[in-house]
């Protein structure tokens, strides 16, 4: 027998063995009026009648819908309610700017937006066939007692596009498909241990590959999720001990945050001895994997993975043979990215870059075929990463190749701001690099020659990035340079510009 491997599945389990437990408690704090608390039942209920209010505006199956939001519990009911039922979800990340969402509006040629009431200031002007504020426009849309139109399951029809900055001035689409979210879930779930018992709470942004896959991997389980809008350490630690919180995933920014919050707190660290937080996003410092345990009490597991692979492609969790370790030594351990998740198969190329084959790797780059191409050559997904696999078959992420630069665990293309500041007349020549930081992980750092006979203020130059780029994706300094290393061919030589900053650290990312 063999039955297609649907996003589906997940919900339909869920609200048949856990269908009177609460599956989902939504953030009290949003400008939209919370939903409330959801018991598994009224959760699905909710995701067929999402499914059957698109259906009553005419959108086909395979039509795209997308939505723009922090999280929320709308985000989860939008994902299964798209998904499940045979059309294309497309979470959308809430900093991008107006130009930038139009662009993935139109690129996916999404005929319905779903947005945040907070985002109308910023984002009210894309412009989109028919768009639905959170609240009492998007619940109109949900059908009391749904009869939504039948879908064929196809485990190989795109569930979602999730646009991810790369090496091109513009974002790609990632089309994932319902096998790879399945596979993904699945092998994540199991190798993190998830159960029914399990309570999570979404620090980590639904719209990032889909939440890494945790709302798919949690739902078929009944475990419960705990909606959080906004990072903040103090109020994750309440959280936790509110709603005896279990698993977490985030940047290494969210440990951070949390160990910050964990210094001024009184009383017991809520969460010590039962915790367990997924990072990934960037190779975290040994020191803090090490607080993580001795100042929280919490489990640290490190994985690594894109996008493109939905994302799980290694995982280092403690293993038994650790257990009589210091954590120190643990910690040294567990600051390498992983070994090969269930199913993946890695390998490096000559020059390093890190290859992998797996069942959770892109269908295709939405309607840009030489880019899946250049992506999937020679049957591997070519990651951009620099990494080395060692004699224990870890890999250890070292270096990227991609013109990439991760900050705060959201990726920034270098072009893409380069192409900004080359707009500004004062600038003749540019290069945008990533520089260490301690509170991002990196931070970005233009480099600039002027024009001739021209000048401009540090300020300025950033200040014409923030007028069209979302903010994230600024320079937070800009040096002015004479020259720029250059190869016999003209390329810039982004390594030898980027070196001086990163002098001293084993690995060139952060
Ligand atoms: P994204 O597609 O936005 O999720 O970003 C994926 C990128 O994040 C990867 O290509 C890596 O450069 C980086 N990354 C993810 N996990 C890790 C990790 N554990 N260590 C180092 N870099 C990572």
């Amino acid at each position: 027998m063999e039955i297609p491997l649907t996003v589906a599945d997940h919900l339909a389990r869920a609200e048949l063995v856990y269908g009177d437990r609460i599956g989902v408690v939504d953030e009290p704090d949003q400008t939209a009026p919370p939903m409330p608390d959801l018991t598994y039942r009224q959760f699905a209920e909710a995701a067929r009648g999402l499914a059957a209010g698109l259906d009553g505006l005419g959108l086909d199956h395979g039509a795209r819908v997308a939505m723009v939001s922090q999280n929320a519990a709308r985000m989860l009911v939008f994902l299964f309610g798209t998904s499940a039922f045979g059309r294309v979800g497309v979470p959308v990340n809430f900093r991008l700017n107006a130009d930038e969402v139009q662009y993935i509006v139109d690129h996916s040629g999404a005929e319905v937006l779903l947005m945040d009431p907070e985002l109308v200031d910023t984002l009210g002007d894309v412009a989109v066939g028919q768009r639905f504020l959170l609240g009492e426009e998007s619940d109109a849309l949900i059908v009391d007692d749904p009869d939504p139109r039948p879908w064929t399951p196809d485990e190989d029809a795109t569930a979602t596009i999730n646009y991810t900055s790369g090496t091109t001035a513009r974002p790609k689409g990632v089309e994932m498909t319902h096998r790879n979210l399945w596979l993904n879930a699945a092998v994540f779930g199991w190798q993190t241990g998830v159960s029914d018992r399990d309570v999570y709470l979404h620090t980590l942004p639904m719209f990032h590959c889909n939440g890494w896959g945790m709302p798919y991997a949690m739902t078929a389980m009944g475990g419960q999720h705990i909606v959080l809008r906004k990072v903040d350490g103090p109020e994750i630690l309440r959280r936790v001990e509110d709603h005896g919180v279990t698993l977490l995933c985030g940047a290494p920014a969210v440990i951070a945050a949390v160990l910050d919050a964990a210094a001024d707190w009184n009383g017991d660290i809520p969460g010590a001895g039962t915790m367990r937080i997924v990072v990934a996003g960037a190779p975290p410092p040994t020191r803090t994997i090490e607080r993580v345990e001795t100042e929280l009490g919490w489990e640290f597991i490190q994985i690594y993975g894109l996008t493109e692979t939905a994302p799980l492609v290694t995982m280092n969790r403690c293993r038994a043979e650790w257990d009589d370790h210091t954590p120190a030594e643990r910690a040294v351990l567990l600051s390498r990215a992983g070994a090969p998740a269930l199913g993946v198969t890695l390998a490096t190329s000559p020059d390093g870059e890190l290859l992998t084959r797996t069942n959770h790797v892109l269908k295709s780059y939405w309607e840009q075929p030489e880019a899946t191409a250049e992506a999937l050559a020679d049957g591997w997904f070519h990651t951009g990463d620099g990494a080395v696999i060692d004699e224990a078959n870890y890999a250890s992420i070292t270096d990227r190749k991609k013109d990439v630069i991760i900050s705060g665990g959201e990726n920034v293309s270098s072009i893409e701001v380069e192409d900004v500041l080359f707009s500004h007349p004062s600038v003749g020549e540019v290069a945008v690099i990533g520089v260490p930081d301690d509170k991002w992980g990196e931070t970005i750092k233009a480099l600039v020659v002027l024009a001739q006979g021209e000048t401009v203020e540090e300020q300025a130059l950033i200040d014409h990035c923030r007028d069209q780029l979302a903010h994230f994706k600024c320079p937070t300094s800009v040096e002015f340079r004479d020259e720029l290393a250059r190869t016999a061919t003209g390329k810039l030589q982004k390594f030898k510009l980027r070196s001086p900053y990163w002098e001293g650290m084993d690995r060139q990312v952060n």
